[in-house]
Formats: structure tokens, sequence, C-alpha cells
């Protein structure tokens, strides 16, 4: 069956997966979610175009058009990889708990200055999203980065047999989502078994190296290659942060070499320096000139949400509430602390997925966020709530919120927004 499908993924290259946007002549992938079951809109998706579709659930088989297989999500793996196995070129598999797709973005604009590069869209990360990611991966593609998420142990290990990286980068290992971890130990054996891959398949290995769990983590295993960056003179790319105000500029130079650069960035959150040397780092391991990596660099601007800078009628401010846990908590938190401007509001929103480490972790930001000189400081959400003290405003929901800065705004502020993605912080931006 896997043969069947291979030949006619190479007549058919393009793949749906969702009856609102399907492409012509794309091959269907009738996927089961908890709330849906795919076969039952196979019979749309060839009506609006589709070649085939791919179910698993023979009563659905119409004609000769639909391919019935075991499992429509293991035949897409499967077919994903198939197609990784034939791409002669180099994947860079990134995973880590922050600044995955931030870092992947950085890599595909550095790389982009000189190969032709593919890597991953958005988000899409995870069991779906990895096969969808390297089905969409033409032979014109030079180099391709793949995002890797997780949040349960073994996961990074059977996305990297399908997408089998020829080059590995963790950005961090930091506390989210424990609930599926079990532990922060869980987190780094998770993480780790991109390491595990790399280490078993002669892979290369990207590291900030002064990142001491990362060191611990890489000092358990043997790679045939390993390339530093990082902070420290001992690396091969070392760099600094020397502007944030609030978008960074950096500087960087590789070891033993007298000749640095300075690159003015797009980007706020001083955690992004890493990210900049990972690209650095990746950029000149395929031979890309300074001038080419810093191009790159310069020319990135996010549009996501993540660490963006908004000015807007009355503030400026920092738009980082694509997602929340207790480390990209802390580091924009260490960010705004830095940062200089004549007033500044913190306004931070739960962060979900912390399990039975919610309440500790909570009250830490709250405690963390207090010691900022800040004019106004407002936490939302019912985990900070559990919380209250002196010096800040707790409120329940994001629209409670929203009433309290319509209510009294803010001006001339440098504002910081972060929270959990459902916390919906969209929302404030009216009155910010
Ligand atoms: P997801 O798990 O949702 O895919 P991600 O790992 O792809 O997340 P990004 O979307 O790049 O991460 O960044 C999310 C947030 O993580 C950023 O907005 C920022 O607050 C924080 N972050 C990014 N890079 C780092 C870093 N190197 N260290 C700590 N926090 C970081
Ligand atoms: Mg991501």
């Amino acid at each position: 069956m896997s043969n069947i499908l291979y030949s006619l993924f190479k007549q058919y290259p393009i793949i749906s997966t969702d009856t609102r946007n399907i492409l012509p002549n794309s091959l269907f992938f009738a996927l089961k979610g908890a709330n849906f079951n795919g076969n039952a809109f196979a019979e749309q998706a060839l009506a609006e175009g589709a070649a085939y579709a791919i179910i698993d659930e023979p009563s659905y088989k119409k004609d000769e058009r639909y391919i019935c297989v075991d499992d429509v999500l293991e035949s897409l793996q499967l077919l994903g990889n198939t197609h990784r196995r034939q791409l002669k070129i180099p994947v860079i598999g990134i995973t880590g708990t922050n600044g995955k797709t931030t870092t992947k973005e950085l890599l595909h604009a550095v790389l982009a200055e000189k190969y032709k590069t593919y890597a991953t869209k958005g988000n899409l990360n995870n069991h779906i999203g990895v096969p969808l990611s390297l089905l969409a991966i033409d032979d014109q593609v030079e180099i391709a980065i793949i995002e890797m998420g997780a949040n349960h142990q073994q996961e990074i290990e059977f996305l990297c047999a399908i997408a089998e990286p020829t080059h590995g980068l963790i950005s961090n290992v930091g506390k989210a989502h424990l609930e599926g971890f079990g532990s922060f130990e869980g987190v780094k054996k998770t993480k780790g078994e991109l390491y595990d891959y790399l280490q078993d398949h002669q892979g290369t290995l990207f590291i900030q190296a002064d990142n001491a769990h990362l060191q611990e983590m890489a000092a358990q295993r043997i790679f045939k290659e390993t390339v530093k960056y990082g902070f420290a003179e001992n690396n091969d790319i070392i760099g600094k942060l020397t502007v944030a105000d609030p978008l960074l500029s950096i500087q960087w130079h590789k070891q033993g070499e007298m000749e640095s650069y300075d690159v003015q960035t797009q980007l706020t959150g001083s955690y992004n320096t890493e990210n900049f040397l990972a690209a650095i780092a990746v950029g000149t391991h395929f031979g890309l000139s300074a001038a080419e990596i810093n191009a790159g660099i310069s020319g990135y601007k996010p549009t996501n949400n993540r660490s963006q800078v908004l000015k807007t009628a009355k503030n400026t401010v920092i738009c980082d509430y694509y997602n929340a846990n207790a480390s990209s908590m802390a580091a924009a938190l260490d960010n705004i602390d830095v940062i200089k401007a004549d007033q500044k509001a913190i306004i931070l929103g739960d962060m979900f997925e912390l399990g039975e480490e919610t309440a500790v972790e909570h009250a830490k930001v709250v405690k963390r966020a207090l010691a900022i000189p800040a004019s106004r400081i407002i936490f939302v959400g019912h985990a900070f709530y559990q919380q209250q003290q002196e010096g800040a405003e707790f409120y329940q929901t994001t629209e409670q919120a929203l009433a309290a800065l319509t209510q009294q705004p803010l001006t001339d502020t440098m504002i910081l927004l972060k929270a959990s993605r459902g916390m919906k912080f969209e929302n404030l931006i009216a009155a910010c």
C-alpha cells in the first residue's frame, strides 16, 4: 500500500486534510480528530477537487478514487518518511521548550540568502504537522528546517524517525507542558531524544553551549560534529546583546577572528539573542558569508505575536501573547526589566498546562513582576487571581482587564503583554 500511495503522491504532490480548504488535484487524507471523522468528509473533498481520498473505514468507499488503508494517520506519517528518504538534502530538526518557531524563522531567513530553503509553515510541529511539512518539500529545495514540538515523552523520538534530521538544535529546556512530561526531568529526557537521534545517525549538533542543561544533556552523548554558539569565548560563534530599546541589536564574531559584526534586528526580547546566535552558527556552518547572515537576520520581521513590537496611537506594546510558560514568562520579564523606558506597564495572563505546579509558578511570576519598577502591573486569569498581593491589579478575566484599561487608559508607556494563547490577549490591544 505504501508504494501505491507514494506513486500517487508523485503524481499528485499536494496534500489536503481539511474540507474547508481543498486544493485542486490534491490527495485528501481523512484524518480523525477528537470530534470529527475525516472519512465522513471524503466525498465532499472529492467533489471539491481532490484527486483521491485516503480513508480507513471501507464503508465510505464509493469508487476507485477512495483508497482504503488500515490507518490514515499512520499512512500519512509513513508517506512523509518515504518522501523524506528520497530527498538527499540536509534536514535541520529543531525542538526545545521556547523559541522553536522564532529560531526556525531566523534559520530560514538566514539560509534563504544562499539556498532554496523550506521551513515548517507556522507552527505545524506535531505528529501531523511534521509529515505534512516533509511532504511540502519539493525537489528544488536544498535545505529543510523542521520544527518538532512535544507535550509528552517519546514524541520527539517518533518525529525524528519520520523526519530523519541530519542536523539538530534544541533551543532550550524549561518548564512547560509539565502535565504531559511528568517533571522537568521528563522535559529534558524528551527533548534529548533529538540528541539521541543525532548520536545514533552521525548527525551534527548545534548547541547553545553556555546553557548548563543543554551542556549536561550533550555531555552524556557523543556526536560526530558539534557547533557551539553562545556568549562565552570558547564557543565557535560568540555574541552579545548590545541594544534593547526595545528592538535588539547584537554583536557577534567567530572564535579566533578579530572582525566582529553589529546587526540591528526587528525583534524584541533579550532571550532572542541566543536565537540569533543559533541562526548565525547554522549559517556559518553551511558556508554563508557574514554579510549574507547579517542580511538574513536584519531582514526578518516577526508578524506572529512573538517578540513583536507594536506602536499604537498611545503606547509601545511588546506583543508576546502567542504563548506563555514559566520559562518564557521569566524571559519576558527579564526583557522588560532591562529595556529603557520612562514608563512601563506589565500585563500578564495565566500560564496554562502547568499541572500541580500552577500555584507555585504563578506565585513566582507575581514576585518577579512586582520587583520591576513599573507604573502599573496587571494580572489576568484565575490562577493569578489566587496570588493576589498589594502593588498590582488582579482580574479574573481578559474582559475585566479590558474594561479596567478602557476606564483608566495607559499613555506614553512601554507595555508588555504576555499570556497563554487561550487568554486571548489580542483583545487587549484595542485598549493599549
Ligand atoms: P510552541 O511550543 O508554541 O511551538 P515555540 O517553542 O515555537 O512555541 P516561539 O513561538 O518561537 O516558541 O516563542 C514563544 C515565546 O517563547 C516567545 O514569544 C518568547 O516569549 C519565548 N522565547 C523565545 N525564545 C526564547 C528563548 N531562547 N528563551 C526563553 N524564552 C524564549
Ligand atoms: Mg512553535
